[in-house]
């Protein structure tokens, strides 16, 4: 039995994350996706509306469980006993971050391997930032977001320019 985890800010969750849960439901037998506090980044949306949001839009996925958390992601992933770290790879702009994260982790704990899987091709350009900055401007995020989520960026932006 193995267990990934995938992590993130995950704000919001857009289609570009959901393909590489999907993909990774055909890898192993259990998939966390763990969304991050992160305070020093300052989401826009708050940890609880994440969370819920992720649940919805990945309920159709049996072996995937959505959890947040605050502290070291290697800590949740011993709790979990997850053996493999995920993350996605949209383009080379993405691969400096995620090496020198990797190599943390490793440090941290040098059991746990990191894996990436790239996305289809159309979620290269997705990014949770375009969308929310995107949306904040009234335009069309359908085809990047679930529909759930793109009801909670009209709700949030609309409320914000009254
Ligand atoms: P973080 O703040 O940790 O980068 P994100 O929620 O932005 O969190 O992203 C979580 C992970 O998903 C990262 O590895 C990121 O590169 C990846 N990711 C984000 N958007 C996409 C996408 N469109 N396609 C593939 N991977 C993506």
């Amino acid at each position: 039995m193995i267990t990934a985890i995938y992590p993130g800010t995950f704000d919001p969750i857009t289609n570009g994350h959901t393909d590489i849960v999907r993909r990774a439901t055909r890898l192993f037998d259990k998939v966390v996706v763990a969304v991050a506090l992160n305070a020093g980044k300052e989401p826009a949306c708050t940890l609880d509306r994440r969370v819920e949001l992720a649940k919805t839009v990945l309920a159709e996925f049996d072996s995937v469980e959505v959890k947040s958390f605050s502290g070291l992601l290697v800590d949740l992933a011993k709790t979990e006993g997850a053996e493999v770290i995920l993350r996605g790879l949209r383009a080379v702009s993405d691969f400096e971050h995620e090496f020198q994260l990797a190599g943390m982790n490793r440090r941290l704990a040098p059991e746990i391997e990191t894996m990436f899987l790239t996305p289809a091709e159309r979620y290269t350009f997705t990014s949770s930032s375009l969308v929310r900055n995107v949306a904040a401007h009234g335009g069309d995020v359908s085809s990047l977001v679930h529909p759930v989520v793109e009801a909670a960026l009209k709700d949030k932006y609309s409320i914000e320019t009254e």
